[in-house]
């Protein structure tokens, strides 16, 4: 049996059951959840994420709609098109592609954007929600790791997780999802003097950094689950923050990039979008 968890395989089982719970939720409230996507100017990156974003929503049924703005939009103007999409009752889920340009706050952004449909989890009070274990919309990242986790079957209860880098987007949410399932957690970043000490005390590894191979073979437990986050571009290839090809065999479970993380990201978010969607719905 092979030890590399395919997020691949992962999200199409995920994108399948959203695509069935879809049809059920238009059978039982006449419409599909609809996702309004902000896309300020055309950065290339931005537009490609945008657009595989939109394709998945569509093909699983649901609605979307990508509002595309000039780059020369003020952040008055862009925060009053969000409190448009707060109050507009046909619409469950928002999110703003991030980064903004640089004249507008994305801290006002993130605030403005109704934490019920707040479908990327960056909101202040989903945070909150998340960190007091309340019921949250978490963000995908986070989420589609603690789904490829739940899929090793491997109780987390008590073991001992190191996540290398504090990001407001990977590291401290994943942090705090694993605290959730009763994982003892350490959170590591640029400043940690003992990385290696630390990564071979433990049994589950994320690294979210974004350095290539940056987890060598050495650092890595004998048995231990290896979550590897980091997109990096070698050359012409991507890889992540672990050197996959060492360490595969050393680990119990392991991700791949590409086919690991990434995949899960947007199936994860078409999650939320339902979920969101209930909140709405059932909040009338
Ligand atoms: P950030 O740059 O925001 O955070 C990187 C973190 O790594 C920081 O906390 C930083 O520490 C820490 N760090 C840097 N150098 C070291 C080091 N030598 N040892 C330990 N920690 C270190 O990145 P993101 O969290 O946004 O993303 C991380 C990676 O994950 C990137 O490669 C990104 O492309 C990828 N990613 C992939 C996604 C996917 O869907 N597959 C989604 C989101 C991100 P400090 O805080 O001290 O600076």
């Amino acid at each position: 049996m092979s030890n590399v968890i395919s997020g691949k395989e992962l999200s199409k089982e995920i994108r399948k059951n959203v695509k069935k719970r879809v049809e059920e939720l238009k059978n039982e409230y006449g419409k599909s959840p609809h996702l309004a996507v902000i896309l300020v100017g055309d950065d290339p990156a931005s537009l490609s994420y945008v657009t595989a974003k939109e394709r998945a929503c569509l093909r699983a049924g649901m609605k979307s709609t990508l509002i595309r703005k000039e780059i020369s939009i003020t952040e008055t103007e862009l925060l009053q098109e969000i409190e448009k999409l707060n109050n507009d009752n046909g619409v469950h889920g928002i999110l703003v592609q991030l980064p903004v340009p640089k004249h507008i706050n994305t801290n006002k952004v993130i605030d403005a954007i109704d934490y019920r449909k707040d479908v990327d989890g960056f909101h202040p009070l989903n945070i909150a929600y998340l960190h007091m274990g309340r019921k949250a919309i978490y963000p995908a990242t986070p989420k589609g790791i603690m789904t490829m986790l739940a899929s090793t079957k491997v109780d987390i209860e008590g073991k001992s997780a190191l996540v290398i880098g504090r990001s407001n987007i990977v590291g401290k949410p994943v942090a705090m999802l694993l605290l959730k399932e009763n994982a003892t957690v350490t959170i590591a970043h640029s400043r940690t003097r003992n990385l290696k000490e630390l990564a071979l005390q433990s049994d589950i590894i994320v690294a979210a950094v974004g350095r290539p191979n940056m987890v060598t073979e050495d650092m890595v437990k004998p048995g231990a689950i290896i979550i590897d986050v980091g997109v990096n571009r070698v050359g012409d290839k991507l890889v992540g923050d672990v050197d996959f090809d060492n360490v595969k065999d050393k680990a119990a479970f392991i991700t791949p990039v590409p086919g690991g993380v990434g995949p899960m990201t947007i199936a994860t978010l078409l999650e939320n979008t339902i979920e969101t969607f209930l909140v709405c719905e059932n909040d009338k």
